[in-house]
């Protein structure tokens, strides 16, 4: 278990957190800044930050095909945030770069100037209370065939899994809370 290597897409946003609760698991975390180093990997985090600048590295850098053949290897990805926004099929609004892996709508700035960051307590599917902080956060807008919904907040979906794809539109590198993290290290040992 001390050997698995989770990558943490480095091109911009919350990346040090992200590898601070991987190593705290006892697993792993590598910044992965080029495509190649994907091949190092066993499951990838895709943090957040700003969707368009990281869609538009990620077209730059050669990583869209690069992920979506890791993807396509079976191996496990998390976006968290903006992340979730890449990995969704599509955005309710605007045109940029994504990776249009899983079956969600995303939309972006979802909350609205009122909600900009706050803090909620879901109850997560199969992991239980969870104290979420949501930064200029999207929701989900629509899930397709095939994806679950792990979290709402009223009745907004803001976790969904769909098999090896993991979204959440909150930040739980951002709270002391490993769980969130320990599913997906769980879905790598799975996978
Ligand atoms: N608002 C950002 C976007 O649309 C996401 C914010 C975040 O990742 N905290 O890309």
């Amino acid at each position: 278990m001390n050997n698995i290597k989770i990558g943490v897409l480095a091109l911009q946003g919350a990346i040090r957190e992200h590898t601070q609760h991987i190593e705290a698991l006892g697993a792993t975390g590598v910044a992965v800044k080029w495509p190649r180093d994907l091949s190092e990997v066993a499951g990838l985090i895709i943090p957040g930050g700003e969707s368009t600048t990281i869609g538009k590295l990620m077209v730059e850098y050669g990583f869209t095909e690069a992920i979506r053949d890791f993807n396509a290897a079976g191996k496990p990805i998390y976006g968290t945030c903006a992340g979730m926004i890449l990995l969704a099929k599509k955005i309710t609004e605007g045109n940029q770069p994504l990776l249009s892996l899983m079956n969600i709508e995303a939309r972006r700035n979802a909350f609205g100037r009122q909600r900009e960051s706050f803090e909620a307590d879901l109850d997560i599917k199969d992991i239980g209370l969870f104290k979420a902080i949501f930064i200029r956060a999207p929701w989900i807008e629509t899930v397709g065939e095939s994806v679950e919904t792990m979290a709402e907040f009223g009745n907004i979906k803001v976790m969904a899994r769909q098999g090896s794809l993991l979204a959440s539109a909150f930040h739980p590198e951002l709270t002391g809370d490993l769980r969130v993290h320990k599913y997906f290290l769980d879905m790598i040992k799975e996978a």
